[in-house]
């Protein structure tokens, strides 16, 4: 079996199996291997770390992680890639290929059942089409996930990094600032993929906080916040909360909260920076939390219409 990574190993297996590539599944496999170096290299990968590589497509980056790491779980969607991977990984005992979508795979019962609980450090070169899904599912869901090594789309990556009042800041900066830290490790033009893409790429790296940046009391109700805030970007933000289902926040209480804060009540949530989501958050949930305990109080219930999302 050829080593992966050049055009002409690439081209070798494709030929084999007459595998046709997918557009559907982002399929753009690397035939560079400086760059799959630098990616395993920029991961920090050595014989103590179970990876979790998302999409390995013909196993290319595959083979490089299964020389450095513990072990490789490889988390792959299209069907007629699994006997490829089963052939160009045959040499590496460490390496488990799953056959299934990685939106719907139960990360915390994948480390239960690889890696004794314990976090995967998660390389890839991600298929484009669902980059920021996979991301948020990777942050949301809580699996343990010790890093991020990923190939996006470079604007992709730029939203990832960008602050307050610029036009890629939205719901993904904020959900990647606030679990992680992030660093750009290289940026790859087209011609190190087979097909090319139509964008450029960009090797990100998500160091996972032990402990977030800003302190908030209920976390899915700070990122309902966010996604509410940023559903309408045109709009202001106290129009955003009072029109999303099931945040159960007043465009009057919107509005009190950001005069709390000194905060003009036509702002737009992409002039807040993190830690003003927190305190927003903060002051918002305080007034929910005080409105459920008084209707308890009156033992009439109407406060749990307010607990929507929360
Ligand atoms: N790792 C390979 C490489 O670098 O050459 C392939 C990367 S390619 C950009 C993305 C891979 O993700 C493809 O193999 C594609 O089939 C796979 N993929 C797409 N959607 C997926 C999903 N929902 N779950 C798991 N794998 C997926």
């Amino acid at each position: 079996m050829p080593r992966l990574g050049t055009l002409s190993g690439t081209l070798e297996v494709l030929e084999k199996y007459q595998f046709h590539f997918q557009k559907k599944f982002g399929q753009n496999f690397l035939i560079e291997p400086g760059i799959i170096d630098k990616i395993v290299r920029a991961a920090e990968v050595d014989r103590t770390d179970c990876v979790l590589e998302i999409g390995p497509g013909i196993g290319t980056m595959t083979q490089y992680l299964a020389e450095s790491a513990g072990k490789v779980i490889a988390v792959e969607i299209d069907r007629a890639l699994i006997p490829i991977l089963e052939d160009t990984l045959s040499e590496h005992s460490n390496v488990t290929v799953l056959h299934a979508d990685i939106l719907k795979v139960d990360v915390n019962r994948l480390s239960q059942e690889h890696n004794g609980g314990r976090p995967f450090k998660v390389v890839a070169n991600l298929p484009y089409y669902i980059t920021t899904p996979i991301l948020m599912q990777l942050f949301e869901s809580h699996a343990p996930i010790s890093d991020i090594t990923v190939m996006v789309q470079t604007e992709v990556a730029t939203r990832m990094q960008v602050g307050p009042g610029t036009k890629d800041y939205g719901a993904l900066s904020l959900a990647v600032q606030y679990y992680s830290k992030p660093e750009i490790v290289a940026h790859v033009p087209p011609e190190c993929f087979l097909p090319r893409p139509n964008v450029g790429s960009t090797v990100i790296r998500l160091r996972r906080y032990e402990k977030p940046p800003v302190e908030t009391a209920d976390v899915p109700f700070l990122f309902s916040l966010i996604r509410a805030s940023f559903n309408q970007r045109r709009k202001t933000l106290v129009n955003g909360v009072q029109n999303a289902a099931g945040l159960g926040v007043s465009k009057e209480e919107a509005a009190a909260a950001l005069e709390r804060m000194g905060l003009p009540v036509n702002i737009r949530g992409e002039a807040l920076t993190l830690e003003q989501f927190a305190q927003l958050a903060g002051l918002l949930y305080e007034g929910k939390e005080r409105a459920v305990r008084s209707s308890r109080m009156r033992g009439d219930g109407s406060g749990n219409d307010q607990s929507g999302g929360i």
